[in-house]
């Protein structure tokens, strides 16, 4: 069935940036399970995504405004290098993991110093024309729990 608000989509992705460089790829893991219609994966994929069905592949290219948004050249933060998580060592241009008000988030390394790192704190991809390649795996109507929940739930959604 075509995709459309409501339903729950399997989907194997992979993920270039302007240098044709891959910068994410779920194939080899489970695919992604998203609800539709919910804002739960970026707008310009998922209108990418309306309509569609199983077995299709494609490829849609998303600007910053449908993607991570524009990048805030104010988002560097000094912080203490021990509150960094994910690597023992680090550089600038590591991806590392901090702990904030507002839970995990990923952090870009900009400068490391003696006992304080600056950190970029807008996402990753911020900035970044992404082009995406899909391939649809599957579409099924969402369950109640998951309307009412607002995201799916099972293999590459959600557990609870
Ligand atoms: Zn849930």
């Amino acid at each position: 069935m075509p995709i459309e608000k409501n339903q729950v989509v399997l989907f194997h992705y992979s993920v270039r940036d302007e240098q044709d460089n891959v910068v994410e790829d779920s194939h080899g893991g489970e695919p992604n399970a998203y609800l539709h219609g919910y804002g739960g994966i970026i707008k310009g994929l998922e209108e990418a995504l309306e309509g569609r069905d199983a077995g299709d592949t494609f490829s849609v290219t998303v600007t910053p405004d449908k993607a991570y948004g524009p990048r805030k050249p104010d988002a560097i933060q000094r912080v203490p290098i021990k509150h960094l998580m994910g690597a023992k060592r680090w550089k600038a241009g590591m991806v590392a993991q901090v702990q904030t008000e507002h839970g995990p988030r990923h952090v870009v390394v900009a400068k490391v110093g003696h006992k304080f790192a600056d950190v970029d704190t807008n996402h990753p991809m911020a900035g970044r024309t992404l082009t995406f390649d899909i391939e649809v795996i599957d579409v099924r109507a969402a369950t109640s729990e998951e309307l009412a929940h607002g995201h799916a739930h099972g293999p590459g959604g959600h557990h609870h």
